[in-house]
């Protein structure tokens, strides 16, 4: 069975290792490719892969948006945060938001709930959005986006108080916190979107990033003992999902950590 990644820029990505990973696992057979393509071609690629009956397709940056318009439907999460990063092609191309599904793994797995939290989310981007639909629907309290624009991200965000990076002292501490930029992520590690002072008195902090493990963030948090994560989980759980939706399957929970049981081997 085929299916594959599409995108702008991948030659950093996981997925073809977590998707091979899976594949081990279950016995399942398959092969996962990456697709670099440019913008103007998303809905020719799109009716070619139908025709080559690729059975599914992951989307990543920037077209999440993007390939919303050359499918037949959409599942109610990819409907409300308005962004797809899983199409499947049975008689109607469908796609989902997965990415969803992987916030809401990892929240459970560190079993921390949002509702009534105060949360900062930093950045407005794709990721951003299914986060704020994520915190929305379990309740946070207090939604906070920090953006370097935050007159824009306001606007993107209607539901949320949106804030400059110089106010966000005013409104500490935050009971959670999110990391949603790309600040700290592989090449250029060693910087962290947050100071100490701002990290402080959170009881949980969650990087999106995976690459690295540890970024400076999460060796911040880690300094003050906050209970935190980075991305990886979030990364496979969403991945898994993407799986269970090509083949209308159940593979359970653990088979998240199998996986990453074995990226870590590597
Ligand atoms: P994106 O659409 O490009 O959004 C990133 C946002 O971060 C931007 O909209 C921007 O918000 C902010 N930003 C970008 N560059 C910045 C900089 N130099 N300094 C401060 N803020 C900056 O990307 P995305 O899809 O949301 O992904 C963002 C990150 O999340 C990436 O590291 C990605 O790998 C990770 N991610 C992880 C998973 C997972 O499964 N673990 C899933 C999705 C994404 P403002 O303009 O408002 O400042």
């Amino acid at each position: 069975m085929k299916f594959g990644l599409i995108g702008e820029k991948l030659s950093h990505s996981y997925s073809p290792l977590i998707h091979r990973l899976f594949f081990n696992i279950t016995g399942i057979k398959g092969e996962y490719k990456l697709f670099e393509i440019e913008r103007k071609n998303i809905g020719e690629f799109l009716q070619n892969a139908r025709m080559d009956k690729f059975a599914g397709l992951n989307v990543t940056i920037p077209y999440k948006t993007d390939v919303i318009p050359f499918l037949d439907e959409l599942s109610p999460e990819a409907e409300k945060i308005n962004a797809v990063n899983t199409i499947s092609f049975n008689d109607r191309v469908r796609g989902y938001n997965t990415d969803y599904f992987g916030l809401d793994c990892t929240f459970n797995k560190h079993r921390v709930s949002v509702n009534g939290r105060k949360v900062l989310v930093m950045g407005s981007g794709g990721a951003a959005k299914a986060v704020v639909s994520y915190l929305l629907d379990k309740k946070a309290k207090e939604i906070y986006i920090a953006s370097r624009d935050n007159a824009k991200a306001g606007e993107k965000f209607p539901e949320v108080m949106a804030i400059s990076y110089s106010d966000i002292i005013e409104y500490c501490p935050f009971d959670i916190i999110i990391n949603t930029t790309p600040v700290g992520m592989h090449p250029n590690t060693g910087v962290s979107p947050l100071t100490k002072e701002q990290v402080s008195g959170a009881v949980f902090l969650f990087d999106l990033i995976y690459n690295p493990s540890v970024t400076k963030l999460i060796e911040i948090a880690d300094s003050l003992k906050i209970s935190n994560t980075n991305g990886l989980y979030m990364l496979v759980a969403q991945a898994v999902k993407a799986q269970e939706i090509w083949h209308a399957g159940d593979y359970g929970i653990e088979i998240i950590d199998r996986i990453i049981s074995e990226i870590n081997k590597i």
